[in-house]
Parts: C-alpha cells; sequence; structure tokens
C-alpha cells in the first residue's frame, strides 16, 4: 500500500500540555509520527514523501485570516516580551465577546478552542506539511483504490477558523475537499478516531456534497464536549448529511463495530464517489487518553468493513497516542484492508 508521509511532521514537537489542573507530558509528540513511519516501513507498505500542492487548496477549507495567523505568528514573537519557545494564550473569545483584536494574544484566543496548540518556531511548516500529505493521498488516490496518508499533526478538530484539540489543519477536510474538487462526485467522511470529528463536521455542516459521520465517545463527559451530539445532523441545503454516532464510554468491539456497519451502511446509501476514513486509534483500549476498548482484532475487523466500499479509500491519520498497542494497530489495519481489497 502506499503511505505519504513527511519528515517536516518532526518539526512541531509540544512539550506540556495543560490537562485537569496539571501540565503533563504532550500526548500528541513528533515521537507519534517517527513509530508510525517505521511501523509501516517494517510491514512492506512502500512509502513516499509528497510534492508541494501549494496554499490553494488549503485556503479552499480555512479561513484566510486564520491561515495569515497561523502563518506568522512566530514572526510576531516579538509582541509578547519574555515569551518562550511556545507561543499560547490563556484567553479565549466567547460566543457573547467574539470581536477579533489586533494583538497577537487576542488574536491567538480568537482562533483557538484551548491550550493544547503551542505554536513553536516550525509549527506551521509542521502543519502545512501534514495538510500536504493529506493532498499528496488524494492525488494518489486518483489512481488508486488506496492510499495511507500518515498526517502529523492530526487534524479532525480544526475548524475552518480555530485550532483545537492537538489540530491546526484540517487534513481530512481538506483531502475530502480536494477529491470533491477533482472527481466531481460526491464524497463521504467517516470518523473512527474515539473523539468527536467536530471541526470537520463544523467545514461541512451546511453542504450537501460531503456526508460526514462520526463514530464516538459521548460528548456528554468527553471532548470535544461541546459538539458531537446526535441531534447534530447539518444545517440549512447540508441538512441530513451529518451523522453522528455516539457510544458509551468503555465500549468495546462489538458496538463499535456495529456502528462503523452502520455508517457504512449510510455511506454507501449516499454513493459517493471517494471515501475519506479520520483513523484514529485511540478507541484502542490501551490508549493513555482513549475512552473506548477496541481491540487490534477489532481494528482489523473495522478495516475488512471500510475496505467493502466499492470506490477509492483514503485513510488519513488522526489520533492514536503513545502506547505499544499503536503501532500494532495501525499495521493491522493496513493488512486487513488491503487483504479485503484483494
Ligand atoms: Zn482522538
Amino acid at each position: 500500500m502506499l503511505v505519504v508521509h513527511s519528515p517536516a511532521s518532526l518539526l512541531h514537537d509540544p512539550s506540556g500540555y495543560f490537562r485537569r489542573g496539571q501540565t503533563v507530558e504532550h500526548p500528541e509528540q513528533a515521537r507519534r509520527y517517527s513509530i508510525l513511519r517505521d511501523a509501516v516501513a517494517e510491514a512492506g507498505h512502500r512509502l513516499g514523501e509528497p510534492r508541494d500542492h501549494g496554499l490553494a487548496p488549503i485556503t479552499a477549507v480555512h479561513d484566510a485570516g486564520y491561515l495569515d495567523l497561523l502563518s506568522t505568528v512566530w514572526s510576531r514573537r516579538a509582541e509578547l516580551p519574555g515569551i518562550g519557545e511556545e507561543i499560547l494564550t490563556g484567553h479565549f473569545a466567547r460566543p457573547q465577546m467574539a470581536r477579533r483584536p489586533e494583538g497577537l494574544l487576542g488574536q491567538l484566543g480568537y482562533h483557538m478552542a484551548d491550550t493544547s496548540t503551542p505554536v513553536r518556531a516550525r509549527t506551521w511548516e509542521a502543519i502545512y506539511s501534514s495538510a500536504q500529505v493529506a493532498l499528496e493521498g488524494a492525488a494518489c488516490l486518483l489512481e488508486r483504490r488506496g492510499v495511507y496518508a500518515l498526517c502529523r499533526p492530526p487534524g479532525h478538530h480544526a475548524y475552518a477558523d480555530s485550532a483545537g484539540g492537538f489540530c491546526f489543519l484540517n487534513n481530512t477536510a481538506i483531502a475530502a475537499q480536494s477529491l470533491r474538487s477533482a472527481m466531481g462526485g460526491r464524497v463521504a467522511i467517516l470518523d473512527i478516531d474515539v473523539h468527536h470529528g467536530n471541526g470537520t463536521q463544523g467545514i461541512f455542516w451546511s453542504r450537501p456534497d460531503v456526508l460526514t459521520v462520526s463514530i464516538h465517545a459521548d460528548p456528554s463527559n468527553y471532548f470535544p464536549f461541546y459538539a458531537g451530539y446526535a441531534d447534530e445532523t447539518g444545517g440549512g441545503e447540508g441538512r441530513g448529511f451529518n451523522r453522528n454516532l455516539v457510544l458509551p464510554e468503555g465500549s468495546g468491539d462489538a458496538p463499535w463495530l456495529g456502528a462503523i456497519r452502520d455508517a457504512m451502511g449510510q455511506i454507501d446509501g449516499y454513493g459517493p464517489a471517494a471515501l475519506v476514513v479520520a483513523l484514529g486509534f485511540d478507541a484502542s483500549e490501551h490508549d493513555p487518553i482513549g475512552a473506548f476498548r477496541v481491540t487490534t482484532d477489532g481494528f482489523s475487523r473495522a478495516a475488512e468493513i471500510v475496505a467493502g466500499f466499492r470506490g477509492p479509500v483514503l485513510l488519513v491519520q488522526e489520533g492514536g497516542y503513545l502506547c505499544e498497542a499503536l503501532p500494532k494497530n495501525l499495521v493491522a489495519f493496513l493488512a486487513a484492508f488491503e487483504g479485503a481489497r484483494r
């Protein structure tokens, strides 16, 4: 299987993360990239680095002011005397106070949902490259039945104009929009990360040409808390084209696979030209911040169900955090996917 990846993923390696009142090691570490890349290389997959597809396909999904901020944060650091190696704010806009200010600290809080997305000296290069990995995957998918895009940092919590949940640019949405443009037909997104794909839902909320389906832990007491409920089905012309399949914390293989079958039934009925899978592995029973109990065999079964899709499938890496099971689950997923596609 073709694996698209970029060593530029290593250029953003956040240190601390403010979690439940304490600063802990950041779960979304650069090492995730090396571990996943080494695992697929060892499993015999063909690795390739992306071409530069430019900023236009990113602008097709993201707000211009937001992209301008992300790409200039580090060069504006003189606005924050005494700032260290990470630029971050602790002040956030709310619906009732939502003016976009001039200064850097305020703009960061306008375009960020939480404190998980610090900007470092080369963060922009890393997130731009991660989006290029998704775009290269989409481009290669035009001549293939399946491609795995090893995107890192991940993307599905990023909205058109905001970062959050370790995500800056929504790689899955950027790839889906690119496929939509290149193929003409509708596109479906299936998100099987344990967290709701809230950014992806937000980006395609009003659109009937991209179906978004997310399977995730109940947000009533789990990130992202403020979106991801079953009654969120899309708005305007997009009404009926967003679906949230919510499972209780602690769910194992059987309910999770049942939800994936249910989702694939809906996706097949929609008749998309291509499917993009937001492939998180944090539904694993061993994931340090996960909420489900999915086994490695469960990931293999999930891959077989997804592989039943009649059109091309782009797999985009989302979450999944450092534990022994992480690379095993990826290798198992890709093997089962390829086996079922033969
Ligand atoms: Zn996740």
